[in-house]
């Protein structure tokens, strides 16, 4: 007799029963606009950064205005165009990020975050396995819920973390440029999900920039080789990038100005900080250096020559070191035998990824290199003995690569390259109202247009005959913190008991951004379209007061959400007792029935109280009592027009 509920992992959504005074007559035909990030964007005269939010190191570019080609900016007192991702939280409470915080990585590591691109859009259960790779704390007051990271008394989002890398690349790019920068296109990895895109996109905002795209990594690299920046291009390539701690290979396909990712394999934890750890490991077997005497601050030490004898050993045959009074040596060929297990790893990545693809290896055109570690020159070359036929394209400063696609994307979206096709995606959810209030998204934020979703629900009602279906867009759990686009009846459905009409809702939105619902009763066929009554789009400080609210109160929405889903699934849960009782009461003993009265009661009871966990816990107890004699039943009737399926 279990319910499946959205939050125990099922699919079925009800809606909610329409008051007869509710029901409207249809709204005429009518089309509603809906704001498409971007459109404000395409002005001219706007000059929009591009940003490479990267683990080990975040850049920020843009196309100088003097040569036409894409730049990497440098601080205000050094050449240096790299900002380590590293931020520091200090003692007066501001932070501190770029090289000064990663000094702090030593002096105080539990207030010094790094890596804190792998946090983002994670829940602490998608991380406690590697929690204890971080010198500061991560918590876990709630498991389901995203992390936060501990500094001092305080606790911050990896989105808020994040959004100060962004706030430092604002400021380096507006001190540079001498204007104040306002719109940004930002980059992650291919495989990120929506949660993480979203997450990224958040961070922008908190750190007071308008995020026009969020770019793939590799489309990013392949753009800055100039493959793709014009429409005739037809080209497979693959993208190998070997940062500070992390490995991607990504295969795409470039076709009309679209870069569509075939395949995508990697590590997330395999990148260059692996190779200084080899260094040492090399160092540890050669020498009579002990690591085991050696003190936190010691060992980071360490680790921070390793990866200077590394780099060196890019240009370098031997490298030479002091440590406390001992000298150090790696050779070039020492090194590549310490590292040669962890780039086979790499190539092995890779062949997953081309066979994901389903391409043949001489299908690949060219080899892009990114990352700072495809500067050592063992990689290049077992990466192009690899892709045999393949060329290679190692001419541009691998940490540069995906900050300069990332400008070059900005440009066009800035509105200087009008000849480039550019796909749009929409900026907020749309979806439908269901049971108690609840905001149902079929049509997810960021999803590309044109788009079409569509999902199954049923009636919570006996008998009900019509539906009122009413349409939102927005971030939150409840519909009424939602933007309501329309609201229309889909009447004419045949009295079925609770459960049993399959009513599909298809949400389509075509390329201008023009949402048309439909509704239909699959048993019956009776069906309900409308183009959404008009309204004007949304201004981007709507959008963006949306986005921060739904941030605000994510936790609260989170408790609304499962409070009123676990009523939901009670008083359907108390509905299909009731009627279980009545159907089969030759076949139960009055002790049976009045035990399951009580398990009734104490639910209904637990549910004017509003506790969610004794809520839970009450139907489990009314579960596990009635489950060995509902199951027969539940299975003949309408337990089957239960599972209302997904057809996205
Ligand atoms: P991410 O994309 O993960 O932020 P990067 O692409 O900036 O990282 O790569 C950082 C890594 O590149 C570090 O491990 C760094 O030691 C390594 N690296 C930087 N310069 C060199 C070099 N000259 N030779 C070898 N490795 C290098
Ligand atoms: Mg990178």
């Amino acid at each position: 007799m279990q319910l499946v509920g959205k939050n125990r992992g099922g699919s079925s959504t009800w809606l909610s029963q329409p008051k007869p005074k509710q029901i409207l007559p249809l709204p005429a035909m009518a089309r509603v606009s809906i704001n498409l990030s971007g459109e404000s964007a395409k002005k001219k005269t706007d000059l929009v950064v591009g940003i490479d939010l990267g683990t080990t190191n975040s850049l920020v570019a843009i196309i100088d205005p003097e040569t036409g080609k894409p730049k990497a900016i440098s601080g205000d007192n050094s050449n240096e165009v790299i900002t380590p991702s590293v931020i520091h939280f200090t003692e007066d409470g501001r932070f501190d990020v770029g090289s000064s915080a990663r000094d702090m990585l030593i002096e105080n590591p539990e207030k010094t975050v790094y890596s804190v691109k792998r946090l983002l859009g994670k829940s602490y259960n998608d991380v406690s396995e590697f929690e204890s790779t971080y010198g500061y704390k991560i918590i876990d007051e709630d498991a389901d819920s995203l992390v936060k990271i501990k500094l001092g008394d305080r606790f911050f989002s990896p989105i808020e973390l994040s959004a100060e890398i962004l706030k430092e690349l604002k400021h380096k790019a507006e001190k540079h440029l001498n204007q104040e920068i306002s719109k940004a296109v930002i980059t992650v990895p291919a495989y990120f999900n929506d949660a993480q895109r979203q997450a990224t996109r958040d961070a922008g905002k908190l750190a007071g920039l308008e995020v026009l795209r969020i770019v793939n990594e590799p489309t990013a690299a392949s753009l800055a080789y100039g493959i793709g920046q014009d429409k005739s291009t037809q080209k497979t390539v693959a993208v190998y990038d070997l940062g500070g701690g992390t490995f991607d290979i990504s295969i795409l396909r470039i076709e009309d100005g679209i870069f569509e990712v075939l395949a995508t394999n990697g590590n997330t934890f395999l990148g260059g900080d692996d190779f200084d750890r080899a260094i040492v490991s090399h160092w540890v077997r050669s020498t009579d250096l002990d690591e085991t005497t050696l003190d936190a601050k010691q060992i980071q030490k360490l680790r921070l020559l390793a990866e200077e004898a590394k780099k060196r050993l890019s240009s370098q045959e031997t490298v030479s070191l002091e440590f406390e009074s001992k000298s150090l040596t790696i050779s070039r060929l020492d090194f590549e035998s310490s590292v040669n297990a962890l780039v086979q790893e790499t190539l092995d990545c890779c062949e997953r990824a081309v066979k994901d693809s389903g391409l043949n290896m001489d299908e690949i055109e060219e080899v892009v290199m990114v990352g700072g570690s495809t500067r050592t020159p063992y990689v290049v070359q077992k990466v192009s003995n690899y892709f045999r036929s393949s060329k290679i394209d190692n001419s541009l400063d691998p940490d540069e690569i995906v900050a300069l696609g990332a400008a070059i994307e900005a440009d066009i979206l800035a509105g200087n390259r009008r000849d480039i096709l550019l796909l749009d995606v929409t900026p907020l959810s749309l979806g439908i109202e269901t049971l108690g209030g609840l905001m149902d998204v079929i049509i997810p934020r960021n999803s590309r247009v044109p788009f079409r979703a569509g999902r199954n629900y049923t009636t919570s009602i006996d008998g009900q005959v019509n539906l009122k279906i009413s349409v939102f867009q927005g971030e939150r759990d409840q519909v009424t913190e939602n933007r309501k686009l329309a609201e229309f009846i889909l009447n004419g459905i045949p009295a079925m008991p609770a459960g049993l009409p399959k009513i599909e809702i298809a949400f389509m939105l075509d390329a201008d951004g023009i949402l048309k619902v439909r509704a239909k009763e699959l048993r019956s066929g009776v069906e309900q379209t409308i183009d959404v009554k008009p309204q004007y789009g949304l201004t981007d400080e709507e959008v963006e007061t949306m986005l921060l609210d739904s941030l605000k109160n994510a936790k609260q929405d989170m408790e609304y959400r499962s409070l009123q889903e676990a009523i939901n699934e009670s008083e359907y849960l108390i509905t299909t007792t009731v009627k279980f009782i009545e159907n089969n009461q030759g076949d139960l003993t009055d002790e049976q029935v009045t035990e399951i009265n009580r398990l009734v009661s104490a639910l209904k009871e637990s549910i004017a109280q509003g506790s969610k966990d004794d809520i839970q816990q009450k139907q489990d107890d009314l579960n596990v009592y009635t489950k060995p004699f509902a199951e027969e039943m539940m299975d003949k009737s309408i337990g089957k027009a239960l599972k209302g399926k997904s057809i996205q």
